[in-house]
């Protein structure tokens, strides 16, 4: 996907301080972080966002959040909780159009969110 942020990142164009590498996904570090904890769990295939993931996605979609599972417990976040959130298009706040998975946490988070 040409001028994609997260397809560059993913290809290694664009640096990002990545914290996990697996087949299907990435997780690096927000760079612009709402909390101590701020992750995107990101496919590397190209997705714009949750209106084109169909049935052959289940897996996928199911593994990143086991991902940020496992990634909630590598930084000490999973007992106290945090918040996992997929912005959709323009009234849901995405920004970026490339399907990616926000783990934040580290702080109270507030509801409803604005
Ligand atoms: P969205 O608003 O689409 O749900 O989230 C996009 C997120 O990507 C934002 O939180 C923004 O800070 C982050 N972001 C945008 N550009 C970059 C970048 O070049 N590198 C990293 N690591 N994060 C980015
Ligand atoms: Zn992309």
């Amino acid at each position: 996907m040409p001028d994609c942020i997260f397809c560059e990142i993913v290809n290694k164009r664009m640096k990002s301080e990545m914290i996990h590498e697996a087949e299907e996904l990435v997780a690096f570090k927000d760079i612009n972080p709402q909390a101590p904890v701020h992750v995107l769990v990101v496919p590397r295939k190209h997705i714009d966002s949750v209106q084109d993931i169909n049935q052959n996605d289940a897996e996928l979609i199911g593994k990143m959040i086991l991902v940020a599972k496992k990634i909630a417990e590598a930084n000490n976040i999973d007992k106290d909780g945090y918040r996992l959130v997929i912005n959709n298009g323009i009234n849901g706040g995405q920004t970026v159009s490339h399907l990616h998975l926000h783990i934040l946490g580290g702080r109270r988070m507030t509801w409803p969110p604005g």
